[in-house]
């Protein structure tokens, strides 16, 4: 096999103390915090299997469903743009930025921006992106990216943050987590009134209406998605949602397994604005749906229910080697249980032949699920591809060196001379002076055959 990059990155992770305490500490709170919430609805597994039933309609019927929510935006005057690939979505994000004059971004709750690699080929063209989650803005200003889809920073302690804000923002050393939070909030209120542009991700899109929904705590979409005078949502397909009756299962699910909160401190909803331009919010709001390989995904069978997933995060909480090694290990916008399902097909096994490995395959990440997506069983299938892939990989490598060491000896009149003597003299024992599929040893080079 290659060489193993994620033992490098994992053995690393394995060595640093101060990142397995904070992971685990943090990850075992979230845990007893959906434990909790859980135990006091009686219906949940019905929930689930309601939540469940609902992904799996709407993957059924998605190219109708996408259709309905591009109409319903556009109908309000808002803008749709399909987005092939990763290319695609950040060339249209950018080309609009250009247009426009912006000079900064403000962006919330995007992890799908990460997956496109939107903030490297805006600063590439010299617009600033500002993260205003404080945990991607966190990792923005550490030069990192995030090792949790949910709580991205979770990997730094109050004091790793301390001595980040006093390097970056000049701020006085303070470890109180309310007194860091109010430097970065007072940091940024400037970044919200001076930029033109917001870019979110989203949760949900209500396809009915055109609505994009979208969960946070801290109130940073709320200001992203209405202070500036142009508004960027950037999905993948499958976060559609038929309607509102659906969308509410949904929402509980996610919440609920995520910070094991009844309801998120914000749910904000957005709407195109409406022909009047002269309300308050932002002039133009383009919805990008990016594709990257989903709708791939969509047509494999063994594969296509990693698409249900919602992006609550309660696998990688419970998942034994992710509260060991953290996100950054595994080497991928997508980490944890979900990711190494996720991140080879998105992105290709030769990328991430080792993730499928990255499992114990205890179970726990299927048990927490809420929309009962079976991981460990595409563990399994993933391995079993990995494996096909390494043998036509050393088929194919094998069958190049037999063609590289006979181009030599045919070359060379001497050696081939000695060669043919050798060989002619082991024939009898070992039937090796065969050349390999589709040539012919020649006296002096060494030619594909008729
Ligand atoms: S796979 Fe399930 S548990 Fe994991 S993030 Fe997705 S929805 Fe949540």
């Amino acid at each position: 096999m290659r060489e193993n990059r994620f033992r490098k990155r994992y053995q690393a992770a394995l060595n640093d103390a101060q990142l397995q305490k904070g992971v685990s500490a943090a990850t075992r709170l979230l845990v007893s915090m959906r434990e909790k919430t859980v135990a006091e609805i009686p219906d949940w597994q019905a929930l689930r299997e309601r939540g469940r039933a609902i992904r799996e309609h709407t993957l059924d019927h998605l190219d109708g469903c996408l259709e309905t929510l591009e109409q319903s935006v556009t109908r309000q005057g808002g803008h749709v743009f399909w987005a092939k690939d990763d290319e695609a979505a950040r060339r249209y994000v950018l080309d609009l930025a250009l247009s426009r004059g912006v000079k900064t971004i403000v962006k919330g709750k995007s992890m799908i921006s990460e997956e496109i690699g939107l903030n490297d080929a805006l600063e590439a063209h010299g617009v600033e992106p500002v993260e205003t989650d404080l945990g991607e803005f966190i990792v923005q200003l550490a030069d990192e990216h995030p090792s949790h889809i949910l709580a991205p920073a979770i990997h730094k302690t109050k004091e790793d943050i301390s001595l980040l804000f006093a390097r970056k923002l000049l701020k006085p050393k303070v470890t109180e987590p309310k007194a860091l939070m109010a430097q970065a909030r007072e940091h940024l209120r400037g970044k919200f009134l001076e930029a033109q542009m917001g870019v979110t991700g989203a949760n949900f899109a209500v396809a009915r209406t055109g609505t994009v929904v979208l969960t946070e705590n801290e109130g940073n979409i709320r200001f992203s998605t209405t202070c500036p005078p142009v508004h960027v949502s950037i999905m993948s397909l499958e976060k559609v949602v038929p309607d509102w009756s659906e969308l509410y299962v949904l929402l509980n699910l996610l919440i609920i397994s995520a910070t094991g909160q009844r309801l998120s401190t914000y749910v904000s909803f957005l709407n195109p604005p409406m022909a009047d331009k002269t309300r308050h919010g932002p002039k133009e709001f383009h919805l990008v749906l990016l594709d990257n390989g989903r709708s791939r995904i969509l047509g494999d069978e063994r594969y296509r229910s990693i698409l249900r997933c919602i992006r609550c995060a309660a696998c990688f909480n419970v998942c034994p080697v992710y509260t060991k090694i953290g996100g950054h290990a595994y080497g991928t916008v997508y980490p944890g249980p979900m990711g190494s399902v996720l991140s080879p097909l998105l992105f290709g096994l030769d990328a991430h032949e080792e993730l499928p490995f990255a499992s114990t395959l205890c179970g726990a990440c299927r048990d927490v699920c809420p929309v009962k997506i079976d991981i460990p069983n595409m563990l399994l299938e993933l391995r079993s591809d990995v494996t096909e892939n390494w043998k036509a990989r050393h088929r194919m490598y094998g069958r190049r060196l037999r063609v590289e060491v006979w181009s030599r000896v045919a070359g060379d009149e001497t050696v081939l001379r000695w060669a043919s003597r050798i060989a002619r003299s082991a024939e009898p024992i070992l039937n090796v002076a065969k050349a390999p599929d589709g040539f012919k040893l020649s006296h002096r080079r060494f030619e594909r055959s008729e």
